[in-house]
């Protein structure tokens, strides 16, 4: 049984694709078998929930991610997250976060940013605090993007409230030094398999610390796609002349992280399974 604990199915890039990758994904992650797909703006908040309806394997996610807390957003955005919580209780809050990369090292044409203005951090704290606001007042989980900003996001931590379950830091990036503080906090971590690429040494040593009922796997599909030798799924590239990364390539984070941590990768999946549920909430 595989659980994504963080994806973006409902992006459009995938869209012409979704029929083959839920056959593939019912096929791949078996009975019970889920995955958390996160909105980023209040525009694909409709098909995330879609998306749910229509499929037992997702579990839906809202929020207003860093990258487009600097896009026009409707005046009532937040009451409408509040909304989005309140209809459903397996609802959680996400993507949310903090991200100085796009202000400091992300070319200014990125297509990844598609031209959206880039919030400054003191733009997105108040975006994140006001979400995670609503996650901790309802114990909902919340997944949190931290790009570069782990000097602001630690001190929020320790100085507000955060939902009692805890919360997720995805595609976990900071020290390994960090992680005792952070575990002490709440944290959940998600491995992404594009931390497989060689080059990402440091990120692999965190990976080798945290607890092991702190560890949940990811794809972030469309985007983060493993390196190709890991990738095991592929979808053709779209407009753009970019291939989407493909939610079955889960396979590549279990495989890899029960590698780096030497252990057998059927002890690793059920352990996963436990932190899952015990961080998401019951199936339905
Ligand atoms: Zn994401």
């Amino acid at each position: 049984m595989l659980h994504d604990a963080h994806n973006h199915l409902q992006d459009e890039t995938v869209a012409p694709h979704l029929d083959r990758i839920a056959a593939v994904w019912s096929e791949l992650a078996g009975a019970g078998g889920e995955m958390v797909v996160n909105g980023t703006h209040p525009d694909d908040w409709p098909r995330v929930a879609a998306l749910a309806g229509a499929h037992g394997f997702v579990r839906p996610a809202y929020g207003l991610h860093p990258w487009d807390v600097g896009a026009p957003r409707p005046a009532d955005w937040l009451a409408q997250l509040a909304a989005r919580l309140d209809a459903d209780p397996r609802a959680s809050v996400g993507e949310i976060g903090l991200d100085r990369w796009i202000l400091d090292s992300a070319a200014p044409d990125d297509p990844r940013l598609g031209g959206v203005r880039r919030a400054s951090i003191d733009e997105q704290t108040e975006a994140f605090v006001a979400q995670l606001a609503l996650a901790a007042a309802r114990n909902r989980p919340v997944t949190i993007h931290c790009l570069h900003a782990f000097d602001v996001l630690l001190p929020l931590l320790r100085e507000l409230p955060v939902p009692a379950r805890g919360f997720l830091l995805h595609a976990y990036g900071g020290s390994a030094q960090q992680v005792p503080e952070l575990v002490g906090l709440g944290a959940y971590f998600s491995f992404n398999p594009a931390f497989l690429d060689r080059r990402k040494g440091a990120r692999q040593d965190a990976f080798r610390v945290i607890p092991e009922e702190r560890l949940l796997c990811e794809t972030d599909a469309p985007a983060m796609p493993p390196p190709p030798v890991w990738r095991t799924h592929k979808l053709p590239p779209g407009a753009d002349g970019v291939a989407p990364n493909h939610p079955g390539n889960i396979e590549a984070a279990y495989a890899g992280l029960a590698a780096l941590r030497g252990v057998a990768e059927a002890e690793l999946a059920a352990r996963i399974a436990d932190n899952f549920t015990r961080f998401f909430g019951p199936a339905r």
